[in-house]
């Protein structure tokens, strides 16, 4: 069995960023990438008509590492048809559903190496004969649609499964309880009829609660919404020119260089920057809304300050969720049709189809693995191959680990730090 030079877990931008890099390396490398997802569709949930992107057009999948590639935004236009339309538009900001598809053109560019419906479910260190010599892996992938097993070799894995939907503490998914990335399946499945006077629950006050929250306004013109918050106020990100530097190329070296205290205070420091904030366009239509509600004094809006969710409970018809006053005073059950989660996502770990290469990654006292600057979980030197990580370094990388911005740096770096048996690129 041949042994590939890298395997994917995952065919988000992350690593259709690493099929870019690979392709515009100058070496011919052999690569397969595996998704569960049947095509390619990023946060299809979320895809509400008119969302816009947080970052430019030029934070695509490669311009601003090499902005004479085939694969910028700027070509996908000009094979569209719509370069001087989006010129005439004079925004940065794409829509959702336009950036989306504009992955979906880029993935299409990689068919022969991609494998849909296809899932990672282990991977293996070979040889695994007690000794701890490793020279590559070998990964098992799950057929989603039939359940059979194959097995690939490679000597490079480059994990990019994405965030995971967080759900707080003492919240039970169910049908009447679910995270925000399942927005639009559960309206198109349980919310059929738009004018009835529905109660909607959003817990959050990012971008994705704005976002659920004007989707549902304008698509529930008779629903009344709740919006929960654990502060005072929703507010705006921070994506100011200064701030915006903290998103430069070169931030990852020097974000990496600092003492882990440091790094600590400024990712607390800066928060508005990536995790908390919602884009500054929206705040005053969300606050326009609020505002013609008490005009017409229909009493559909309501934001609750200050409140926790600590539980939810369903029955057939309802769900009542239990608030913690953050201020002190009693327990508040709040009864609605659905609680939508806009309570953000985690990079879990340890990975659990890493079981079996556990014993040779290094990882944190926080069990978080140790990554490298070159996005590879450090192991010992008798484990050759490289095991890469995407998404999962925001402690040590900063602010872009979990965003747009520097995919197409964090992908050449990976693709150039490879192991490569041959020519001992990437080899100690
Ligand atoms: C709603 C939303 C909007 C966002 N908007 C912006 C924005 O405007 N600007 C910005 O900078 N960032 C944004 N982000 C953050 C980030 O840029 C995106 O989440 C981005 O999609 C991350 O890309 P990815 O490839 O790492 O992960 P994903 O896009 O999540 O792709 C991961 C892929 O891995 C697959 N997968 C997972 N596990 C396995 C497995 N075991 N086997 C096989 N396949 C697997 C999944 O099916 C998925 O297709 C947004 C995030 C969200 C949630």
């Amino acid at each position: 069995m041949d042994v590939y030079d890298i395997v994917g877990v995952g065919f988000g931008p992350s690593n259709i960023a690493v099929a870019i890099a690979a392709e515009e390396s100058g070496t011919p490398l052999s690569m397969a990438f595996f998704d569960r997802r049947e095509k390619f569709s990023r946060h299809a949930g979320l895809m509400f008509d008119g969302a816009e992107m947080q970052v430019s057009f030029l934070k695509d999948l490669v311009t601003q590492r090499n902005p004479r590639s085939r694969f910028s935004f700027l070509n996908y236009l000009t094979e569209r048809g719509r370069l001087a339309d989006f010129i005439n538009l004079r925004s940065f900001y794409p829509t959702r559903v336009e950036f989306n598809d504009y992955y979906t053109w880029a993935a299409g560019q990689f068919e022969n190496s991609v494998h849909w419906s296809s899932e990672i479910v282990s991977v293996a260190p070979v040889p695994d004969d007690g000794a701890d010599d490793v020279e590559y892996l070998e990964v098992t992938v799950e057929d989603t649609a039939t359940g059979s097993r194959r097995t690939v070799r490679t000597r490079n894995l480059v994990i990019a499964p994405g965030g995971s939907p967080r759900v707080p503490e003492g919240v039970h998914p169910g049908s009447r309880v679910f995270h925000a990335s399942q927005t639009a399946d559960r309206l198109a499945r349980d919310f059929t009829d738009h004018e009835a006077p529905y109660h909607f629950n959003i817990v959050g006050g990012g971008q994705t609660a704005a976002d659920v929250f004007i989707h549902l306004r304008r698509s529930y013109p008779q629903a009344r919404i709740t919006t929960s918050i654990r502060g005072f106020a929703i507010q705006a990100e921070d994506d100011t020119h200064f701030v915006n530097e903290l998103f430069s190329p070169e931030m990852p070296d020097w974000f990496h260089s600092r003492e882990p205290e440091f790094r600590e205070r400024l990712l607390k420091r800066y928060s508005l920057a990536v995790h908390t904030g919602v884009s500054y366009d929206l705040i005053p239509a969300i606050y326009r809304e609020y505002y013609e509600d008490k005009v017409t004094n229909s009493g559909r809006l309501r934001m609750m300050r200050f409140s926790e969710l600590v539980a939810t409970h369903e029955s057939d018809l309802r769900v009542r969720a239990t608030y913690r006053d953050l201020e002190g005073g009693p327990d508040t059950e709040l009864d609605s049709d659905a609680v939508v989660l806009a309570t953000g996502y985690d990079y879990p770990t340890p990975v659990p189809f890493l079981a079996s290469c556990e014993k040779f990654l290094h990882h944190e006292e926080d069990s978080s693995y140790t990554v490298r600057r070159d996005y590879a979980i450090e192991t010992g030197p008798a484990f050759r191959p490289r095991i890469f990580l995407q998404g999962f370094a925001e402690k040590t990388h900063g602010f872009s680990e979990v965003l747009l911005s520097l995919m197409p740096f964090r992908a050449a770096e990976i693709v150039a730090s490879r192991y490569d048996a041959a020519t001992l690129v990437g080899a100690e």
